[in-house]
């Protein structure tokens, strides 16, 4: 990846940087089986799921951050006055749609 983009490395939620599922053993699909995830900063904990990468039970990676646990936020961002920053819609368990799970929207100039 010739890429400038600056990129931060983080210890995979999904399998708690072992490299192996936490259900199955073999390969975490989520990181491959490197144990670590690459996010494009400013990477924050992904607030849908508090950064453990899954929802609900074991089985089920987040669909916010797809089981790494952080998340790409914007840089001048705030707290989503919609879910007050917890990613979670109020009516129904599913991502809040005013920041897509992530807690944190663009600031508004
Ligand atoms: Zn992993
Ligand atoms: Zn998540
Ligand atoms: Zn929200």
């Amino acid at each position: 990846m010739s890429s400038s983009n600056s990129r931060s490395v983080f210890i995979c939620a999904a399998c708690h940087g072992s490299g192996r599922s936490l259900t199955t053993g073999v390969e975490c699909a989520v990181c491959r089986g490197r144990g670590v995830v690459a996010i494009q900063e400013p990477a924050i904990r992904c607030a849908y799921c508090k950064g453990v990468g899954r929802q609900g039970g074991l089985a089920e990676l987040c669909g916010v951050c797809g089981g790494g646990g952080w998340v790409t936020a914007p840089a001048d961002r705030e707290t989503c006055s919609r879910c007050g920053g917890t990613g979670h819609s109020l009516e129904i368990d599913i991502p809040c749609v005013g920041c897509r799970g992530t807690g944190v929207v663009a600031r508004k100039k």
